[in-house]
C-alpha cells in the first residue's frame, strides 16, 4: 500500500525577483502546505523603520530600528482571493505598503541587522515547528532549517528578474524606470550575498532551478519530480 507523503519543510532560497513566492504558493497550494514569506517581513521591519523615523532620506539608524523592534508585532491571516497569507504589522494589513520601490531600496541594510535577524528568525522557527511549510528567503536552508528535507536555491538572470519585478510595479501603477529596478535587483543580490550575518548563499544539499526561461508548469513539473525523490528517499 502507498505510504501517505510525509510532511516536510521546503526550503527556497534564491536572488531578488525570482518568482520566488510565486513558486512556493503553487507548491503550498499543491500540497495543502502553509506557505511562508519571509522577506515580507524583514519588509515590514522596513516600512515600520521609514513610518516612524528609523529611515530619514535613504540613512537607517541601525540603534533606532534596535529600538523600535519590541514595539513590532508581525501576523500573518491567511487570505483566500490571494491564495496566501497577508502580512500585518500591529494589526495592521501591510501588504500593498511593502512592494514598493522605496522599501525594496531599504531592506538590505534592515536585515543586515543580527538583531532583526534574531526576531525573524525565531518566529519562521516557530511557524515551521509542525512542518508542511514552504519558507522563502535568503537563509532558509542554511540558517533557519538547516535540516529541511528539500532546498531548493532559485536563480535567474538578473535582465529577466527586472523585467518580470518591472511588469508587476507598473501594472500596479508604480512609476518607475526599468534602470532603476534592475539597479535595485543587482544591489540587494550584492548585498545580500556580502553582508556578515546570514548572506545569501546556496546551502551544500541544495538542488538548483534557474528558471530564467521556464515557465510556470515547467518550474511545476520539476518540483513534482524532485518532491517525490524525497518521499521515496523517506520512505
Ligand atoms: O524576498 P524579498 O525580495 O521580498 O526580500 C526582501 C529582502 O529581505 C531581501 O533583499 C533581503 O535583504 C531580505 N531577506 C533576508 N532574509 C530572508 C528573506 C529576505 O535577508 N530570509
Amino acid at each position: 500500500m502507498e505510504q501517505p507523503a510525509k510532511k516536510i519543510i521546503i526550503a527556497l532560497d534564491g536572488f531578488s525577483s525570482c518568482g520566488k513566492s510565486t513558486f512556493a504558493k503553487s507548491i503550498a497550494q499543491r500540497l495543502g502546505y502553509i506557505f511562508i514569506d519571509t522577506g515580507a517581513m524583514y519588509r515590514a521591519v522596513t516600512l515600520y523603520a521609514l513610518e516612524h523615523g528609523a529611515i530619514r532620506s535613504g540613512i537607517v539608524d541601525e540603534e533606532a530600528i534596535i529600538k523600535q523592534l519590541g514595539d513590532i508585532s508581525i501576523t500573518f491571516r491567511f487570505n483566500p482571493l490571494r491564495g496566501a497569507s497577508d502580512i500585518y504589522v500591529n494589526g495592521d494589513l501591510v501588504e500593498g505598503k511593502i512592494r514598493t520601490i522605496e522599501v525594496s531600496n531599504c531592506v538590505s541594510p534592515v536585515s543586515a541587522i543580527p538583531q532583526v535577524r534574531e526576531k525573524l528568525v525565531a518566529m519562521q522557527q516557530e511557524m515551521g515547528r509542525k512542518r508542511g511549510v514552504v519558507m522563502d528567503g535568503r537563509d532558509i536552508g542554511t540558517v533557519v532549517f538547516p535540516d529541511a528535507e528539500l532546498k531548493i536555491f532559485m536563480t535567474a538572470d538578473a535582465k529577466v528578474r527586472a523585467e518580470r519585478r518591472f511588469a508587476e510595479l507598473t501594472a500596479k501603477g508604480d512609476k518607475v524606470s526599468f534602470e532603476e529596478v534592475l539597479e535595485n535587483v543587482v544591489s540587494r543580490d550584492k548585498a545580500d550575498m556580502s553582508r556578515a550575518v546570514s548572506p545569501l548563499q546556496q546551502a551544500e544539499d541544495a538542488i538548483v532551478l534557474d528558471n530564467s526561461y521556464m515557465t510556470v508548469e515547467e518550474q511545476m513539473e520539476w518540483f513534482d519530480n524532485e518532491f517525490k525523490r524525497v518521499q521515496e528517499a523517506l520512505a
